[in-house]
């Protein structure tokens, strides 16, 4: 899976903002199934009126969390950009991508041999039916 800058429209300004690849991923790896809808600016125009009172502008101005962890595949010290969830495995930048990559890709061999699969099996019993249907009319 490549992901790639992406061109979003703002909901509330109208205006062009980039959903990151690195945003992507991010989404992509909280399952988040809807592209983001506001520019930053109206992000944190929406959720600052809190902040604006209270934390300072610190707090709003820090949009990415990296968090230090340890890569599960090979053990190499990482940040990430969001919280690692406990028992999920985290990975590096380098794992992550030699993971994902399509031409390596586990993930992406994986959905397209389960569909394979599915799609194969759905064949094979619709025969397996058929057979079983000529095998009792000769018996009968
Ligand atoms: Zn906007
Ligand atoms: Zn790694």
């Amino acid at each position: 899976m490549e992901f790639l800058d992406r061109l979003l429209t703002c909901a509330d300004c109208g205006g062009e903002f980039i959903f990151t690849a690195g945003e992507q991923l991010f989404f992509f790896d909280k399952q988040f199934k809807n592209d983001p809808k506001r520019c930053k600016p109206c992000k944190s125009k929406r959720s600052g009126a809190a902040l604006k009172t209270g934390t300072g502008p610190a707090a709003a101005g820090l949009s990415r969390t990296e968090t230090r962890t340890e890569c599960s595949a090979c053990g190499i010290e990482t940040t990430v950009p969001f919280k690692p969830t406990q028992g999920r495995p985290v990975l590096c930048r380098q794992c992550f991508q030699s993971k994902r990559a399509p031409t390596t890709g586990a993930l992406v061999t994986a959905a397209a041999t389960a569909g394979m699969v599915a799609g194969v099996g759905a064949e094979h019993n619709a025969a397996s039916a058929e057979l079983l249907a000529t095998a009792q009319t000769t018996q009968a």
